[in-house]
């Protein structure tokens, strides 16, 4: 294909090196499906402890003097995956361990505006070839905290490369007082209703969605939530006014880091013709959790962070449902501590029904995947999700409230769906506790009918959850 070649990269996470949550996953798997296209991909990354130590044979390629008060290396080198990174080394931005966004309390670190400000100007001039001699065609900023990288090359003269921006979570735009125009170098002028202003503070998410050439967001529905006042929080209007640039692609997942067929953290492979793993992850997962007692239900697996988007209070609240028709839960999470301490009790209170572990671990990740029989993603509102996609190829049913990206990627295993082969998980809506529980019914039901259930599995296990089609579209729009 003609046009664009070089695309840079530019966010806050990546996986392996850094992982708060799925824009990980999308910055370490979408790149290489670019790049298996034919395109040049640079992912620009801060500098934290955790992405310099990660980095493979990082060489310094280029400086940026005076940014926020130093100077910025450039280095260049592979994440342990292959991947083509380039890391800001920035000590007095970026020096900072555990997660990139909160202190040990939980609270949005302090200087975030300064440090995320710093990133996207950073971006704006490797892309613009200041750093060293690579010029980018597009830029690609993911999430708010690339989100001024459009409004800095806006204030460069001469030609600039294109933007586009991508939304992985409304719910996070980077706010913060007015005061900090001065300080992170955009002019006032910058400060009005059709720039960076949102509400008297600056937003660095809108600030993307105005100055990017065009705005994407993680799934096809979610791109029609935002437009609305209940879905757009606060930006709504805005984007309905511009939606003309805005495109809703669903996230595929790495089918090689997700492979049931070739995870070293499972006890057995498995695939969607030899299942006997899938049973031995069962019960390997079971051991883990403790749980010795053979229910009769399905095991229910939860991994995700703990949060009032996720829905997991329903999931909380149907626990007596859950335990009474002996059906299990392991559930692997953190976040609010409440929901924390809600589910370590019901471990204790249920030891042969409920399992929790609290804290973030890959490696379970990937065991609660194959061992449980169904994935919950009660969500409240959810702009791709990636759990539910992860459940289908580990042959898990994922049962989902049906909204965002969770509408577009799961088919509602309804009759008619199944009459046609169709159906590969358990929608409800709206997301709430009786209709939640009605999608436990029926899960609780079809899981008693074996073959259908087979059948669901297998319909799964069949989709295609690559990043194949969905890099296709972003080459598309690139052009
Ligand atoms: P979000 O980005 O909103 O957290 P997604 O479904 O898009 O939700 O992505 C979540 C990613 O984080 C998935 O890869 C999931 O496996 C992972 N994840 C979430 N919580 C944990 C945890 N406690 N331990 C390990 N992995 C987790």
């Amino acid at each position: 294909m003609a046009g664009p070649k070089r695309i840079l990269f530019a966010g806050s996470e990546c996986f392996p090196l850094i992982k708060t949550g799925g824009l990980a996953d999308v910055m370490g798997a979408l790149p290489p499906a670019l790049d298996s296209r034919g395109l040049e991909v640079f992912t620009l990354l801060p500098g934290f402890p955790a992405v310099k130590a990660g980095v493979k044979r990082a060489k310094k390629v280029g400086v940026l003097s005076d940014i926020a008060g130093g100077s910025v290396n450039i280095l260049k080198g592979k994440s342990p995956t292959g991947q083509t990174i380039l890391v800001a080394d920035a000590p007095h931005l970026f020096d900072i361990d555990g997660n990139p966004y909160l202190d040990a309390n939980g609270k949005d670190r302090a200087d975030n505006g300064i440090r995320y400000a710093a990133f996207s100007e950073i971006a704006a001039k490797v892309a613009l070839g200041q750093a060293f001699k690579w010029k980018a065609d597009v830029v690609h900023a993911h999430d708010w905290q690339a989100g001024l990288v459009a409004a800095y090359l806006s204030l460069t003269e001469g030609p600039t490369p294109k933007t586009v921006f991508t939304i992985h979570n409304l719910a996070f735009q980077g706010q913060f007082p007015k005061s900090l125009m001065r300080k992170i170098g955009l002019p006032a002028q910058m400060f009005h209703q059709d720039g960076v202003e949102f509400w008297d503070k600056i937003s660095f998410l809108k600030a993307g969605i105005i100055y990017s050439d065009l705005v994407t967001t993680v799934s096809p529905t979610y791109a029609r939530e935002i437009q609305t006042e209940e879905g757009g929080m606060g930006l709504g209007g805005l984007l309905k006014k511009l939606n003309h640039k805005l495109h809703g692609i669903a996230n595929g997942i790495d089918t090689e880091v997700w492979n049931p067929e070739t995870d070293d953290a499972l006890p057995k492979p498995f695939s969607k013709k030899a299942v006997a793993g899938k049973k031995a992850a069962k019960k390997s997962l079971l051991q883990h959790f403790g749980l010795s007692h053979k229910a009769k239900g399905p095991l229910f697996g939860v991994i995700s962070r703990l949060t009032e988007q996720k829905g997991l209070d329903l999931v909380a609240a149907s626990l007596p449902h859950i335990v009474g028709n002996d059906a299990q839960l392991v559930l692997l999470g953190s976040g609010d501590k409440d929901l924390e301490a809600v589910f370590e009790e019901a471990a204790r209170n249920h030891p042969n029904h409920v399992g929790a572990f609290i804290g973030y671990d890959e490696q379970l990740a990937h065991q609660v995947q194959a061992g449980a029989d169904v994935i919950l993603v009660p969500s409240r509102f959810e702009p791709c999700g990636l759990t539910q996609l992860c459940a289908m190829r580990y042959g898990s049913v994922p049962l989902v409230a049906r909204v965002g990206g969770l509408a577009d990627t799961v088919i509602d295993a309804s009759t008619a769906a199944l009459k046609h082969k169709q159906g590969t998980g358990i929608q409800f809506s709206p997301a709430g506790f009786d209709p939640f529980i009605a999608g436990l019914d029926r899960a609780l039901q079809l899981y008693q009918d074996k073959k259908t259930w087979v059948q669901i599995r297998r319909n799964g296990m069949r989709e295609d959850v690559s990043w194949a089609l969905p890099a296709a579209a972003y080459h598309a729009l690139y052009q």
